[in-house]
């Protein structure tokens, strides 16, 4: 069956292959246009994220987020959010209900969504996760060309002879266009602060400081004037602003003095760009997310129109999608500075033509809020129900710990997602379960402007549904089924179509049977015409004169410049097969990546910070901290430093990298400067536990709410001691507040290791655990210190352990915790899991973990496999002594393999991994790995 792959806005085509009802593999459409076959390391893994254990499968309610939630029937749960919305919008007003929806989401979820909160509640506030990635660049063509969207297509990859890349990794972030890109040989600059794989791969690498993009482009603008490679009659035929343009451009050596980048090579690529048969610019998150973002966009493309590279096959600015259907949710309006179909609130034609097809009554008046607005509203109340639907503020947003507190102050979170927890959903009052990707149909628009078709495949477990279907439950909820009476998302697709007809983005001549049976088409494709790869060839864009419009712009710089006390300029990113927040990848093994984050700074940086590589960093800003690894990157500009967003306050509870991002915004597109924060970087303390216990530290910890100086990460997974991260630090006890929990229960070692820690200088705390042997515990008494005092070691023992995974499950009646690696060395602890006492539906997922340099846990199970373990008699069969450890099966009384628990030597456990991930069946593990 063909599909998309729903990460990246490359759109990489698929084929699934769907056995006995579950997505088996996934592969490579190599008919599709935009990927002919390839795909990177995060599609190729897809079917594995279709497989986790941690689904959401049915509605849960609570009254107060400090409440454990129930099940609830589909029917109340919709009751329940929209009685809220009904009574907050008759005391508070519309604008008091807010929805966050996601460029992963498909055009058809977008579309009710947008219909829902502008045309039925009546809030102007539907904004997206795309504010944080593509609102700079949809704010800079509207400015240019007069509507969003790029003028290209991927084709311009091939034919471009000259390629400028500024703001983007796309080696990492979209590696099937890289190596499109490469493939065709075009003369490759790229402009990075940090020398990533694409500047390693490029012909030029220009290492510009960061922030100061701006002033390289008025720079490089400056060079084309200054060397008369202006044709100011052809430009001002076919743009406006000349004389503005002119006017704000910098010279060289001005520019150079701020960027950092020689003058020479900013006249060299100025002249580059002006002489090339054909040009092409790409960029990203590096351009979009600043201060100065949309000002950035407009630099960019400013160089084109004055150069006249656009317009023409290979020729052009060509911006790169962050998510996979970003630019579908832009097309339907599901952002808060749009209305619809690329009509403008202010428009009063657009206005009357959306409100005519919708029905609905009259529209809210203007312009909502925009994402990190929304989070000012409700810290102060002013809106409060917020309905997430898809994507994880709680550690996406910038100001991490404002963007928690403000979700707490709201009457009611609404989380609508495939999986929990989130750092968002753990906060939520109400979850509603959706389909995942493979369990429903849609579309979605690529970075060429391509409309494809994603299948469903197999059945949405539990009771998840499609996104469009849940809004439109609300809608018919909130007294409006006949606006909201949808048969399947074709229908959907139809009637968001017919709302295109007229404008730039004119497809209707598209149907969900066209895509199906004619593949991927661009837009515009206005029904009776053809599809339009390139925009703008006759010169003629959507302004009032029809020109392509010169923007002048000034360099301001970033919004925080380093100081005294943070002198550093943090820039934070992606990493290769990791995506957002990790809520799909960090599911599986192979795209998760290391446990911990990794803070990349200069040597001299690192060398004043008192840091090596490999040591613990404790990174602070003007309104938060985070821990990371130090790695040392001599390629990066002193005074730069880098740390990938992936983490969140779940796996990072003492600070993760938005807890440290400011909400600078950009003034035109509203997008918060990600890209830049001045910090100061010092040897940080730990804390270390494992497993379950590491989960009840991590939730005392966000209890207290406050941000524990100097207390660095709680490493989720398992505890292993010689050779792990943290052992060198633990070695040596903090000199401030830090803390330590030793997880006695997490095996052997831990035990072993006590008297080296006592003797490194740890004081330590412990509550009676009167198990203890006798000379470990003379030695323990030693060194006493009162139970969670600062600075002191915390011994805990198999009963916290134990106590901390039944709270853990009893808190997550879907069993979406999973089961943690401690367990593996705790084998009375599994045997209670296994038995059923512990079992909760859904709680087992595949992990396979370190324990320690000699053994690895692989832990396998079948969480959709079909009723609750319990109720099926889970019986523990086996528990014997093989290799390095334990290896342990489950399965119904029926007989039914459940599942493979065993501890196994690394090489052999990454062997099991693979086997498991090519066929999802126990039985195979089993057989592969016999036991008694
Ligand atoms: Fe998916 Fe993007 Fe990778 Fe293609 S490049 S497989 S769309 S993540």
């Amino acid at each position: 069956m063909k599909s998309v792959c729903p990460y990246c806005g490359v759109g990489c085509g698929l084929l699934v292959d769907v056995r006995r009802g579950r997505i088996h593999a996934v592969r490579g459409d190599p008919d599709h246009p935009a990927n002919r076959g390839g795909l990177c390391g995060k599609g190729q893994q897809l079917a594995a994220t279709a497989r986790t254990g941690d689904r959401l499968l049915r509605p849960l309610v609570r009254e107060s987020a400090d409440r454990p939630f129930r099940p609830a029937a589909w029917p109340d749960a919709i009751d329940r959010v929209a009685g809220t919305i009904r009574r907050v919008v008759a005391e508070h007003g519309p604008g008091a209900v807010a929805l966050y929806l996601s460029g992963q989401l498909l055009t058809e979820d977008y579309y009710v969504a947008n219909k829902l909160g502008k045309g039925l509640i009546g809030t102007p506030n539907v904004d997206t996760n795309s504010r944080l990635c593509m609102a700079s660049t949809v704010a800079a063509y509207k400015r240019a060309f007069g509507a969003d969207g790029p003028p290209g297509c991927y084709e311009d990859l091939e034919l471009a002879r000259d390629v400028l890349v500024v703001g983007s990794n796309l080696a990492d972030t979209h590696p099937v266009l890289f190596g499109r890109l490469r493939g065709a040989s075009p003369h490759l600059t790229v402009v990075d602060p940090r020398r990533t794989p694409s500047a390693a791969a490029a012909d030029e690498h220009l290492a510009i400081r960061p922030g100061t993009d701006v002033a390289l482009l008025l720079g490089m603008a400056g060079a084309l004037f200054e060397a008369g490679l202006v044709d100011e009659a052809a430009v001002s035929r076919r743009c406006s602003g000349l004389e503005e343009v002119r006017a704000a451009v910098l010279p060289p050596e001005r520019a150079a003095a701020v960027c950092g980048v020689p003058a020479a090579a900013i006249r060299a690529v100025a002249g580059r760009l002006a002489g090339s048969p054909a040009a092409l610019s790409l960029w990203c998150q590096g351009l979009n997310q600043a201060a100065d973002g949309t000002d950035r966009v407009n630099a960019l493309i400013n160089l084109h129109l004055l150069t006249g590279q656009w317009g023409r096959p290979g020729a052009g600015p060509f911006s790169l999608t962050g998510q996979a259907n970003a630019m579908g949710g832009r097309e339907v309006g599901g952002m808060a500075t749009e209305l619809a179909c690329h009509r403008a609130w202010d428009d009063p034609a657009g206005r009357a033509e959306v409100q005519r097809h919708w029905g609905l009554g009259e529209l809210p008046p203007g312009r909502g809020l925009t994402a990190v607005e929304l989070v000012e509203a409700m810290a102060e109340r002013r809106v409060r129900v917020l309905w997430v639907a898809c994507t994880n503020p709680a550690a996406s947003l910038p100001d991490g710990r404002a963007v928690r507190q403000a979700l707490r102050r709201l009457d009611l979170l609404v989380v609508q997602d495939v999986v929990h927890p989130t750092d968002t959903s753990e906060l939520a009052h109400v979850l509603l379960p959706a389909a995942a990707w493979g369990e429903k149909t849609g579309t979605l628009t690529s970075s060429e402007r391509r409309v494809a078709l994603a299948r469903q495949a197999v059945e949405p477990p539990g009771e998840a549904r499609p996104d469009w279907a849940i809004f439109a439950a609300a809608g018919a909820a909130l007294g409006a089924p006949h606006a909201f009476a949808w048969r399947d998302p074709a229908e959907v697709f139809d009637e968001h179509v017919r709302l295109t007809a007229g404008r730039d983005l004119d497809m209707t001549a598209l149907s969900h049977d066209l895509l199906a049976r004619d593949g991927p088409q661009h837009w515009p494709y206005p029904a009776g015409g053809s599809p339009r790869a390139r925009r703008y060839e006759d010169g003629r864009c959507h302004t009032p004169d029809g020109r392509a419009r010169l923007v002048p712009v000034a360099y301001a710089g970033p919004a925080e410049s380093p100081t005294a006390e943070r002198p550093l300029r943090l820039v934070t990113g992606r990493e290769r097969d990791r995506w957002h927040t990790q809520t799909r990848t960090g599911r599986v093994a192979a795209l998760r990546g290391g446990a911990e984050p990794v803070l990349a700074l200069h040597p001299d940086d690192a060398a004043a910070a008192g840091l090596a590589a490999g040591g613990l960093a404790h990174v602070r800003s003007a309104r938060g901290a985070a821990h990371a690894r130090v790695t040392i990157d001599p390629s990066l500009a002193p005074g730069t430093a880098f740390l990938p967003f992936h983490a969140g306050p779940l796996g990072q509870p003492g600070g993760w990298a938005n807890a440290l991002t400011p909400r600078a915004l950009d003034p035109v597109s509203f997008q918060p400067e990600l890209k830049h924060t001045a910090v100061r970087v010092r040897p940080g303390a730990v804390v270390v536990t494992g497993g379950a216990l590491a989960d009840a530290v991590a939730a005392r910890l966000r209890e207290r709410g406050g941000d524990p100086e100097g207390v660095l990460r709680v490493v989720v997974a398992e505890a292993p001691l010689s050779g792990a991260p943290w052992w060198d630090v633990a070695q040596a006890p903090p000199p401030g507040p830090g803390m330590a929990v030793l997880d006695l229960a997490a095996g052997p070692e831990p035990l072993a290791a006590l008297p080296a820690l006592v003797d490194a200088g740890w004081r330590v705390s412990w509550e009676g655990e009167r198990w203890l042997p006798a000379p470990v515990r003379r030695l323990v008494e030693r060194r006493l210190a009162a139970p969670g005092e600062p600075g002191t070691l915390r011994v805990a023992g198999p009963a916290a352990t134990e106590c901390a995974v039944r709270d853990a499950l009893v808190l997550a009646p879907g069993g979406s915790l999973g089961i943690h690696a401690p367990l593996s060395g705790d084998p009375a602890t599994l045997a209670a899991f296994l038995n059923g006492e512990l079992a909760a539906r859904g709680a087992l997922r595949r992990v396979v973990a370190a324990l320690s340099p000699r053994s690895s846990l692989v832990l396998a199970g079948d969480p959709l496999g079909g009723p609750d373990d319990a109720e099926q008699g889970v019986d523990l069969l086996v528990h014997e002594d093989r290799v390095a450890g334990t290896a342990q099966v489950w399965r119904t009384a029926a007989g039914q393999v459940l599942g493979v628990a065993a501890v196994l030597p690394p090489a052999v456990a990454a062997d099991a991994e693979a086997l498991w991930l090519a066929d999802p069946d126990p039985a195979l593990l089993r057989r592969r790995f016999p036991v008694r």
